[in-house]
C-alpha cells in the first residue's frame, strides 16, 4: 500500500526516531533514568521557547494548555481580552466563559492579522488582566505579528498569553524577546511529537501573577501550584509525584527536542520559511487563492480556497494520490483546504504534495 503523506495542520508525519523512542519499555515516572530524561527535556525546552521562563509539560492536548494558561493568572471579577482571528480565538473566549471570567474581543476579519494599533486602543480603554492571541491561526492560515503586538502589550500591566500550538518550533517565535508572559503549545504540530502533551512556558511575571491571585484557582489538574514543584523537581533530578506523566510521550518529546536543537532554532525557522514559500508559490501557480491577505500567511501551514472542485471530491481524490490535507473549520468548512508544512518535512514532501494536487486537478 502507498504510504500516504499526512499534510494536515497536526498531527503530522512524525520522524521515525521520535516514534521509535515511544516504544521503549515504560519505566517508573520516578526512576532515575526517567527523571534524567524529563529534566533534560524541560531544560532544553527553554531553548525552544527561547525563554528563561518555567516550562510545564502535562498530559493533554493543546486545548488543555489553553485552559491551564487561562485559569492560572486570572480569575472571576477580572477581565480578559481575546484577539480573535478564527476558530481558536473563539475557543479562548469559550474557555474564559466556562470559568466565569469576563471577556472582551477584538475580532479581525477571517484571513487578516490583528492590528497592533487597534490592540493599543483597546488596552487603553479598559483594565485587562490578560490578553490572548493566537500566533498561527489554524483555521485561516494567518500568522499574527507577535513582536509588534508584544511591543504594545509591554506598555500595560496586562499579561500577554500566546497560543503557539500551531507555531512553536516552526514559525519564528522568541518568547522573552517578544515580551510573552505565557506561551503555550501542543505536541502534535511543529514540535513533531504524537498527540497527547500540553506544553507551556510561564515567565517570572506570570508566575508572580499566579502567586498573587486573591482566591484559590478554580482548577486542580491544571493548577500551576500543583505542577510547579513537580517540574522543578524533575529539573533537579529529584523524585516527585502529583499526577503520572505520559512517560512514553516524554521519551518522544526528548528525542524531538534533541533533533530540533541539533538543527538549531534559526535554521529551523528559515527552513519553515523556505518550505512555506515553495508551497504558496506552487498553490498560487495552480490558481488557488490564499485565505490570508496582505502577506500575513503562516509558515507552518497554508489555507487556500477551493476552485471548482467540491471539498469532498478534491480531498478524496488527493488521498487516492497519496496525500492527506485538511478541510476548512467553522465558517470556512467546505470552502477551503488546509495544508500543514511543519516539523521534519523537506522539499521532497512539498513537491510530492504539489504533484499530487496537480494530478488531482488534472482528473477533473
Ligand atoms: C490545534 C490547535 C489548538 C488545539 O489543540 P488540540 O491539541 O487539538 O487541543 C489550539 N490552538 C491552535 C492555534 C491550534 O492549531
Amino acid at each position: 500500500m502507498l504510504a500516504k503523506l499526512l499534510m494536515i495542520p497536526g498531527p503530522i508525519n512524525f520522524d521515525h526516531e521520535v516514534v521509535r523512542a515511544m516504544s521503549k519499555m515504560t519505566c517508573s515516572h520516578i526512576a532515575p533514568e526517567f527523571r534524567e530524561i524529563f529534566g533534560d527535556t524541560l531544560k532544553k525546552l527553554k531553548e525552544v521557547f527561547i525563554s528563561e521562563g518555567q516550562p510545564f509539560v502535562i498530559a493533554g492536548s493543546g486545548t488543555l494548555a489553553m485552559e491551564m494558561a487561562a485559569t492560572n493568572v486570572i480569575q472571576r471579577g477580572e477581565k480578559a481580552l481575546v484577539v480573535n482571528n478564527g476558530v481558536f480565538g473563539d475557543r479562548f473566549v469559550d474557555i474564559f466563559k466556562a470559568h466565569g471570567i469576563d471577556v472582551d474581543q477584538i475580532q479581525t476579519e477571517w484571513g487578516k492579522a490583528a492590528d497592533p494599533a487597534e490592540i493599543r486602543e483597546k488596552l487603553e480603554s479598559d483594565d485587562y488582566k490578560v490578553i490572548t492571541i493566537t500566533h498561527v491561526d489554524t483555521s485561516t492560515g494567518i500568522a499574527n505579528d507577535l513582536e509588534a503586538i508584544g511591543n504594545v502589550v509591554k506598555d500595560f500591566d496586562t499579561l500577554y498569553i500566546v497560543d503557539a500550538v500551531c507555531s512553536l518550533a516552526g514559525q519564528r517565535l522568541y518568547q522573552d524577546k517578544y515580551h510573552v508572559d505565557v506561551c503555550l503549545s501542543g505536541s502534535q504540530k511543529a514540535l513533531g511529537v504524537p498527540p497527547g502533551l500540553a506544553l507551556l512556558c510561564f515567565n517570572q511575571r506570570a508566575l508572580d501573577a499566579h502567586a498573587k491571585l486573591k482566591q484559590p484557582v478554580e482548577c486542580f489538574y491544571t493548577s500551576v501550584n500543583n505542577w510547579l514543584p513537580i517540574m522543578q523537581a524533575y529539573e533537579n533530578n529529584m523524585p516527585s509525584y502529583f499526577a503520572t506523566p505520559a512517560v512514553n510521550l516524554i521519551f518522544a518529546l526528548h528525542e524531538s527536542v534533541n533533533q530540533i536543537l541539533a538543527e538549531g532554532m534559526e535554521v529551523r525557522f528559515a527552513r519553515h520559511e523556505k518550505l512555506a514559500a515553495m508551497m504558496r508559490k506552487g498553490l498560487t501557480d495552480m490558481d488557488f487563492k490564499l485565505v490570508p491577505e496582505n502577506g500575513c500567511a503562516a509558515n507552518t501551514m497554508s489555507a487556500v480556497y477551493h476552485n471548482g472542485i467540491t471539498d469532498a471530491e478534491f480531498r478524496g481524490q488527493l488521498s487516492q494520490e497519496g496525500v492527506i490535507v485538511a478541510g476548512g473549520l467553522g465558517r470556512l468548512k467546505g470552502k477551503i483546504f488546509r495544508v500543514g508544512h511543519m516539523g521534519s518535512i523537506n522539499e521532497n514532501d512539498i513537491c510530492a504534495t504539489l504533484g499530487a494536487i496537480q494530478r488531482t486537478l488534472d482528473l477533473f
